[in-house]
């Protein structure tokens, strides 16, 4: 199986539930390695940059006003399987649907404030690693 990385975000409502370090270990519990973190407080055009795909849905204006409300802490991750393996810690979108045990059904309150973003594919992830770590390669630590 390949080695990935993968962009995660503990978002605003995480933080402020100080579960950092309770999301952490499950990554590390699951083999998931954080090779780049920044904690930092998103400004409207970085977080409306950053979800640009979604510009066009409904709920994009919550989303980026969310997102800006107060600090987030983000990582890249590596390991096998990385992308797929960060959703499956997440869980669904939705925490009501998400599955016993995830993140999202453990920390999460509603659909806006779901405690944690994840990329969704291998494209999505370089996109966004770079995006918030740029020159990646040359301090990513093994
Ligand atoms: P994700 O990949 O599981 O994070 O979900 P999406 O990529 O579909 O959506 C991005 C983010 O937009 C989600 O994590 C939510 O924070 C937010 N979002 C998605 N759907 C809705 C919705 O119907 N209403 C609101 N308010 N936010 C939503
Ligand atoms: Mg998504």
């Amino acid at each position: 199986m390949a080695i990935e990385r993968t962009l995660s975000i503990i978002k605003p409502d995480a933080v402020k539930k100080n579960v950092i370090g309770q999301i952490y270990s499950r990554f590390e519990g699951a083999g998931l390695k954080v090779i780049a973190a920044r904690m930092t407080w998103l400004s409207e055009q970085e977080a409306g940059q950053f979800y640009a795909v979604h510009k066009d849905r409904p709920f994009f204006k919550d989303l980026v006003s969310f997102m800006t409300s107060g600090p987030v802490m983000i990582q890249a991750l590596e390991g096998e399987n990385a992308i797929a393996k960060n959703r499956e810690l997440m869980g669904a979108t939705d925490p009501k649907k998400a599955e016993k045990g995830t993140i999202r059904a453990d920390f999460a309150e509603s659909i806006d404030a779901n405690a944690v973003h994840g990329s969704d594919a291998p494209e999505t992830a370089a996109v966004e690693v770079a995006f918030f770590f740029p020159g990646m390669n040359t301090y990513a630590g093994r």
